[in-house]
């Protein structure tokens, strides 16, 4: 199991993380945008995380944490 810290305010909607997950519980948001005007990526099914890391490795900007 694991769980994963989102820093969205650096997000920029790449979808790059959503594409990564394994347990395809990534999405972006349709409603919640950052300050950049970037829809955000949320986890949806944070209880199937597995801590992976896929999804932070990917991510170009270091915006996700994983904890195990
Ligand atoms: S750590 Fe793995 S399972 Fe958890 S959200 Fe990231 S890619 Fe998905
Ligand atoms: S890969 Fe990073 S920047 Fe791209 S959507 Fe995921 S968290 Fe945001």
């Amino acid at each position: 199991m694991g769980s994963i810290k989102i820093n969205k305010s650096l997000c920029k909607g790449c979808g790059l993380c959503v594409g990564a997950c394994p347990k395809k519980i990534l999405r972006l948001s349709e409603t919640e945008m950052n300050a950049k005007g970037y829809f955000v990526t949320e986890i949806f099914e944070p209880e199937k995380c597995i801590g992976c890391a896929s999804c932070a490795v990917i991510c170009p900007d270091c915006v996700i944490e994983v904890e195990r």
